[in-house]
Protein backbone atom coordinates (compact mmCIF):
# COMPACT_ATOMS: atom_id res chain seq x y z
CA UNK A 1 0.00 0.00 0.00
CA UNK A 2 1.27 3.29 -0.67
CA UNK A 3 2.69 5.40 1.99
CA UNK A 4 1.02 8.95 3.31
CA UNK A 5 3.13 11.36 3.30
CA UNK A 6 2.59 15.24 4.28
CA UNK A 7 5.73 17.88 3.89
CA UNK A 8 5.10 21.65 3.45
CA UNK A 9 6.81 24.86 3.41
CA UNK A 10 6.29 28.41 4.31
CA UNK A 11 5.30 30.84 1.77
CA UNK A 12 7.88 33.70 3.07
CA UNK A 13 9.07 34.58 -0.16
CA UNK A 14 10.11 32.74 -3.47
CA UNK A 15 12.12 29.68 -3.13
CA UNK A 16 15.19 29.43 -4.47
CA UNK A 17 18.42 26.41 -5.28
CA UNK A 18 18.59 25.84 -1.49
CA UNK A 19 14.71 24.88 -1.17
CA UNK A 20 15.09 23.09 -4.92
CA UNK A 21 18.33 20.92 -3.33
CA UNK A 22 16.98 20.21 0.22
CA UNK A 23 13.46 19.72 -0.32
CA UNK A 24 11.43 19.93 -3.65
CA UNK A 25 13.96 17.25 -5.27
CA UNK A 26 13.30 14.77 -2.37
CA UNK A 27 9.59 15.39 -2.64
CA UNK A 28 9.48 14.53 -6.29
CA UNK A 29 10.86 11.01 -5.22
CA UNK A 30 7.69 10.49 -3.29
CA UNK A 31 5.77 10.46 -6.27
CA UNK A 32 3.43 7.59 -6.28
CA UNK A 33 3.00 7.53 -2.84
CA UNK A 34 0.01 9.27 -1.28
CA UNK A 35 1.85 12.55 -1.09
CA UNK A 36 0.23 15.81 0.59
CA UNK A 37 2.65 18.96 0.19
CA UNK A 38 1.31 22.01 2.02
CA UNK A 39 1.50 25.47 1.52
CA UNK A 40 2.26 26.61 4.87
CA UNK A 41 0.62 30.31 5.21
CA UNK A 42 -0.46 30.06 9.07
CA UNK A 43 3.17 28.99 10.05
CA UNK A 44 3.94 31.95 7.27
CA UNK A 45 2.62 34.29 10.03
CA UNK A 46 3.81 32.47 12.98
CA UNK A 47 6.97 35.05 12.15
CA UNK A 48 5.60 37.36 9.39
CA UNK A 49 2.75 38.72 10.74
CA UNK A 50 3.73 41.81 10.44
CA UNK A 51 4.49 41.59 7.00
CA UNK A 52 0.75 39.68 6.46
CA UNK A 53 -0.27 41.94 3.29
CA UNK A 54 2.56 39.73 0.86
CA UNK A 55 1.81 36.23 2.53
CA UNK A 56 -0.98 35.61 -0.60
CA UNK A 57 1.29 36.73 -3.55
CA UNK A 58 4.07 34.33 -1.78
CA UNK A 59 1.47 31.43 -1.35
CA UNK A 60 0.48 31.83 -5.12
CA UNK A 61 4.48 32.36 -5.78
CA UNK A 62 5.63 28.75 -4.13
CA UNK A 63 3.14 27.19 -5.79
CA UNK A 64 4.62 28.37 -8.93
CA UNK A 65 7.72 27.09 -7.70
CA UNK A 66 6.21 23.95 -6.63
CA UNK A 67 4.81 23.43 -10.27
CA UNK A 68 7.66 24.33 -11.86
CA UNK A 69 10.27 21.95 -10.19
CA UNK A 70 8.28 19.37 -11.20
CA UNK A 71 5.67 18.62 -8.74
CA UNK A 72 2.91 16.90 -10.08
CA UNK A 73 -0.69 18.09 -8.89
CA UNK A 74 -2.59 14.94 -10.57
CA UNK A 75 -0.18 12.77 -8.70
CA UNK A 76 0.27 14.81 -5.42
CA UNK A 77 -2.20 16.73 -3.14
CA UNK A 78 -1.03 20.41 -3.24
CA UNK A 79 -3.18 22.71 -0.92
CA UNK A 80 -3.36 25.68 1.21
CA UNK A 81 -3.20 25.05 4.51
CA UNK A 82 -5.45 28.26 6.03
CA UNK A 83 -7.69 26.51 3.02
CA UNK A 84 -8.02 23.53 5.53
CA UNK A 85 -9.88 25.43 8.05
CA UNK A 86 -9.81 21.58 9.92
CA UNK A 87 -5.83 22.32 10.81
CA UNK A 88 -6.98 25.27 13.39
CA UNK A 89 -9.18 23.38 14.95
CA UNK A 90 -7.20 20.34 15.62
CA UNK A 91 -4.52 22.48 16.84
CA UNK A 92 -6.16 24.01 19.56
CA UNK A 93 -7.36 20.42 20.62
CA UNK A 94 -4.07 19.45 20.55
CA UNK A 95 -2.92 22.53 22.69
CA UNK A 96 -5.06 21.61 25.54
CA UNK A 97 -2.47 18.32 25.95
CA UNK A 98 0.57 20.06 25.37
CA UNK A 99 2.63 20.49 28.13
CA UNK A 100 4.16 23.75 27.99
CA UNK A 101 8.00 22.28 28.85
CA UNK A 102 7.71 20.96 25.53
CA UNK A 103 7.25 23.90 23.95
CA UNK A 104 9.84 25.67 25.81
CA UNK A 105 12.29 22.79 25.43
CA UNK A 106 12.10 23.26 21.15
CA UNK A 107 15.78 24.22 20.03
CA UNK A 108 14.53 25.70 17.06
CA UNK A 109 11.90 28.18 19.37
CA UNK A 110 15.10 28.86 21.31
CA UNK A 111 17.15 29.42 18.41
CA UNK A 112 15.26 31.32 16.71
CA UNK A 113 14.24 33.76 19.50
CA UNK A 114 18.05 34.42 19.88
CA UNK A 115 18.58 35.27 16.01
CA UNK A 116 15.76 37.41 15.60
CA UNK A 117 15.94 39.31 19.05
CA UNK A 118 14.85 42.42 17.08
CA UNK A 119 11.89 41.56 16.36
CA UNK A 120 9.79 40.64 18.49
CA UNK A 121 8.77 36.67 18.75
CA UNK A 122 7.75 36.39 22.10
CA UNK A 123 4.13 35.24 21.22
CA UNK A 124 1.69 32.78 21.94
CA UNK A 125 1.46 31.54 18.18
CA UNK A 126 5.55 31.10 17.72
CA UNK A 127 5.49 29.12 21.04
CA UNK A 128 2.75 26.94 19.94
CA UNK A 129 4.15 26.78 16.29
CA UNK A 130 4.88 22.48 16.81
CA UNK A 131 1.46 22.12 17.71
CA UNK A 132 -0.15 23.40 14.51
CA UNK A 133 2.94 21.48 12.84
CA UNK A 134 1.69 18.18 14.70
CA UNK A 135 -1.74 19.33 13.41
CA UNK A 136 -0.92 19.26 10.18
CA UNK A 137 0.93 15.99 10.03
CA UNK A 138 -1.91 14.04 12.18
CA UNK A 139 -5.05 15.48 10.30
CA UNK A 140 -3.95 12.90 7.57
CA UNK A 141 -2.68 10.07 9.63
CA UNK A 142 0.62 10.78 7.53
CA UNK A 143 3.00 7.78 8.13
CA UNK A 144 6.03 9.24 6.76
CA UNK A 145 7.75 12.78 6.94
CA UNK A 146 10.46 13.68 4.50
CA UNK A 147 12.47 15.96 6.82
CA UNK A 148 15.71 17.55 7.26
CA UNK A 149 17.93 16.70 10.52
CA UNK A 150 16.93 20.39 12.10
CA UNK A 151 13.29 19.11 11.38
CA UNK A 152 13.44 15.64 13.71
CA UNK A 153 12.46 17.48 17.00
CA UNK A 154 9.24 18.44 15.58
CA UNK A 155 8.23 15.22 14.15
CA UNK A 156 9.40 13.54 17.70
CA UNK A 157 6.84 15.91 19.32
CA UNK A 158 4.34 15.36 16.48
CA UNK A 159 4.39 11.71 17.64
CA UNK A 160 4.60 12.44 21.32
CA UNK A 161 1.28 14.19 21.09
CA UNK A 162 -0.11 11.34 19.18
CA UNK A 163 0.89 8.79 21.60
CA UNK A 164 -0.59 11.18 24.68
CA UNK A 165 -3.95 11.73 22.75
CA UNK A 166 -4.13 7.90 21.66
CA UNK A 167 -3.43 6.91 25.96
CA UNK A 168 -6.02 9.68 27.02
CA UNK A 169 -8.90 9.09 24.48
CA UNK A 170 -8.44 6.01 22.75
CA UNK A 171 -6.40 5.14 19.67
CA UNK A 172 -7.18 7.76 16.41
CA UNK A 173 -3.72 9.46 15.14
CA UNK A 174 -1.26 7.12 13.61
CA UNK A 175 2.30 7.59 14.94
CA UNK A 176 4.15 9.43 11.99
CA UNK A 177 7.55 8.48 11.29
CA UNK A 178 10.38 10.90 10.39
CA UNK A 179 12.13 9.78 6.91
CA UNK A 180 15.89 11.53 6.96
CA UNK A 181 16.06 13.42 3.22
CA UNK A 182 19.64 13.89 1.98
CA UNK A 183 19.63 17.80 2.88
CA UNK A 184 22.72 18.95 1.75
CA UNK A 185 23.86 22.55 3.26
CA UNK A 186 23.77 25.12 0.25
CA UNK A 187 25.79 27.60 0.05
CA UNK A 188 24.37 31.08 -1.01
CA UNK A 189 26.42 33.27 -3.14
CA UNK A 190 28.46 34.74 -0.18
CA UNK A 191 29.34 31.36 1.13
CA UNK A 192 27.08 31.42 4.18
CA UNK A 193 23.67 29.17 4.35
CA UNK A 194 21.75 29.82 1.76
CA UNK A 195 18.80 31.90 3.07
CA UNK A 196 16.31 34.62 1.62
CA UNK A 197 17.08 36.52 5.35
CA UNK A 198 21.01 36.48 4.59
CA UNK A 199 19.94 37.82 0.76
CA UNK A 200 22.52 35.23 -0.62
CA UNK A 201 20.05 32.89 -3.07
CA UNK A 202 19.65 32.22 -6.61
CA UNK A 203 16.25 32.28 -6.57
CA UNK A 204 14.20 29.91 -9.24
CA UNK A 205 12.44 33.02 -10.82
CA UNK A 206 16.15 33.96 -11.93
CA UNK A 207 16.51 34.40 -15.40
CA UNK A 208 19.72 33.21 -16.64
CA UNK A 209 21.51 36.26 -16.98
CA UNK A 210 20.57 36.94 -13.22
CA UNK A 211 21.76 33.41 -12.56
CA UNK A 212 25.14 34.00 -14.67
CA UNK A 213 25.69 37.77 -13.01
CA UNK A 214 25.23 35.58 -9.56
CA UNK A 215 27.56 33.33 -10.26
CA UNK A 216 30.28 35.52 -11.43
CA UNK A 217 29.86 37.68 -8.09
CA UNK A 218 29.79 34.70 -5.73
CA UNK A 219 32.61 34.52 -3.10
CA UNK A 220 35.43 31.70 -3.26
CA UNK A 221 38.36 30.36 -0.65
CA UNK A 222 38.72 33.52 1.35
CA UNK A 223 42.42 32.86 1.74
CA UNK A 224 43.01 32.72 -1.84
CA UNK A 225 43.74 36.26 -2.72
CA UNK A 226 45.94 36.08 -6.03
CA UNK A 227 45.61 33.44 -9.01
CA UNK A 228 48.86 32.11 -7.89
CA UNK A 229 47.44 31.28 -4.49
CA UNK A 230 47.04 27.38 -4.05
CA UNK A 231 43.17 27.20 -2.95
CA UNK A 232 40.93 25.33 -0.78
CA UNK A 233 37.90 23.88 -2.74
CA UNK A 234 36.46 22.29 0.33
CA UNK A 235 35.60 26.20 1.91
CA UNK A 236 34.35 27.24 -1.55
CA UNK A 237 30.79 28.00 -2.44
CA UNK A 238 31.71 27.53 -6.35
CA UNK A 239 33.32 24.02 -5.55
CA UNK A 240 29.85 23.02 -3.76
CA UNK A 241 28.30 23.32 -7.05
CA UNK A 242 30.75 21.57 -9.03
CA UNK A 243 29.76 18.54 -6.61
CA UNK A 244 26.55 18.57 -7.52
CA UNK A 245 26.34 19.42 -10.96
CA UNK A 246 29.92 18.55 -12.78
CA UNK A 247 29.84 15.10 -11.14
CA UNK A 248 32.43 13.78 -13.24
CA UNK A 249 34.83 16.58 -13.23
CA UNK A 250 34.56 18.18 -9.55
CA UNK A 251 37.96 16.14 -8.83
CA UNK A 252 39.94 17.63 -11.50
CA UNK A 253 37.92 21.21 -10.34
CA UNK A 254 39.69 20.58 -6.56
CA UNK A 255 43.12 19.35 -7.93
CA UNK A 256 43.76 22.26 -10.02
CA UNK A 257 42.77 24.82 -7.39
CA UNK A 258 44.69 23.19 -4.79
CA UNK A 259 47.55 23.51 -7.40
CA UNK A 260 46.68 27.28 -8.34
CA UNK A 261 46.31 25.85 -11.88
CA UNK A 262 42.56 26.88 -12.43
CA UNK A 263 41.26 30.69 -12.05
CA UNK A 264 38.32 31.30 -10.16
CA UNK A 265 36.81 33.46 -13.19
CA UNK A 266 37.60 30.65 -15.26
CA UNK A 267 36.40 27.94 -12.40
CA UNK A 268 32.48 29.99 -12.06
CA UNK A 269 32.08 30.11 -15.94
CA UNK A 270 32.77 26.36 -15.79
CA UNK A 271 30.05 26.24 -13.08
CA UNK A 272 27.74 28.10 -14.76
CA UNK A 273 27.67 26.36 -17.61
CA UNK A 274 26.08 23.54 -15.85
CA UNK A 275 24.09 25.29 -13.42
CA UNK A 276 22.22 27.56 -15.81
CA UNK A 277 21.06 25.08 -17.87
CA UNK A 278 20.31 23.03 -15.33
CA UNK A 279 17.86 25.95 -13.84
CA UNK A 280 16.68 26.93 -17.49
CA UNK A 281 13.49 24.68 -17.71
CA UNK A 282 12.49 25.51 -14.07
CA UNK A 283 12.37 29.17 -15.37
CA UNK A 284 10.66 28.42 -18.48
CA UNK A 285 8.06 26.36 -16.74
CA UNK A 286 7.71 29.27 -14.22
CA UNK A 287 7.41 31.80 -16.60
CA UNK A 288 4.70 29.69 -18.17
CA UNK A 289 2.50 29.41 -14.86
CA UNK A 290 3.43 32.84 -14.30
CA UNK A 291 1.32 34.12 -17.16
CA UNK A 292 -1.50 32.17 -15.81
CA UNK A 293 -1.81 33.34 -12.45
CA UNK A 294 -5.44 32.69 -11.67
CA UNK A 295 -5.40 28.87 -13.28
CA UNK A 296 -2.66 27.86 -11.31
CA UNK A 297 -4.70 29.49 -7.97
CA UNK A 298 -7.59 27.04 -9.12
CA UNK A 299 -4.87 23.96 -8.94
CA UNK A 300 -4.68 24.90 -4.96
CA UNK A 301 -8.52 25.01 -4.84
CA UNK A 302 -9.07 21.95 -6.22
CA UNK A 303 -6.08 20.23 -3.88
CA UNK A 304 -7.33 22.02 -0.88
CA UNK A 305 -10.76 20.46 -1.25
CA UNK A 306 -9.23 17.01 -1.80
CA UNK A 307 -7.23 17.78 1.38
CA UNK A 308 -10.21 18.99 3.16
CA UNK A 309 -12.03 15.34 2.57
CA UNK A 310 -9.46 13.76 4.24
CA UNK A 311 -9.02 15.82 7.08
CA UNK A 312 -12.35 16.67 7.93
CA UNK A 313 -13.08 12.50 8.90
CA UNK A 314 -9.69 12.52 11.27
CA UNK A 315 -11.01 15.98 12.83
CA UNK A 316 -14.36 14.29 13.71
CA UNK A 317 -12.91 11.34 14.70
CA UNK A 318 -10.55 12.80 17.28
CA UNK A 319 -13.74 15.37 18.29
CA UNK A 320 -15.71 12.22 18.89
CA UNK A 321 -12.98 10.65 20.75
CA UNK A 322 -12.79 13.75 23.36
CA UNK A 323 -16.38 14.12 23.35
CA UNK A 324 -16.80 17.66 22.15
CA UNK A 325 -19.06 18.77 19.62
CA UNK A 326 -23.40 18.20 19.27
S1 LIG B 1 39.42 27.89 -8.31
FE1 LIG B 1 37.28 27.34 -8.14
S2 LIG B 1 37.15 26.02 -6.38
FE2 LIG B 1 39.12 27.09 -6.25
S3 LIG B 1 38.70 28.88 -4.95
FE3 LIG B 1 38.47 29.51 -7.11
S4 LIG B 1 36.29 29.25 -7.52
FE4 LIG B 1 36.74 28.09 -5.68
Amino acid sequence: MAKRILSGMRPTGQLHLGNLLGALQNWKKFEGEDAFFMIADWHALTTEYESHPKIKTYVIDVLIDYLAAGLDPERNTIFLQSAVPEHAELALLLSMITPLGWLERNPTYKEQLRERGGRSLGTYGFLGYPVLQAADILLYQADAVPVGEDQLPHVELAREMARRFNHLYGPVFTEPQAVLTETPKVPGTDGRKMSKSYGNTIDLSDSPQEVDKKIMQMATDPARKRREDKGHPEVCPVYFFHTIFNPTHHEAVARECRQAQRGCVECKREMASYLVPYLMPIYERRAEFEARREQVRDILVAGSQRARAVASQTLARAKDAVGIGI
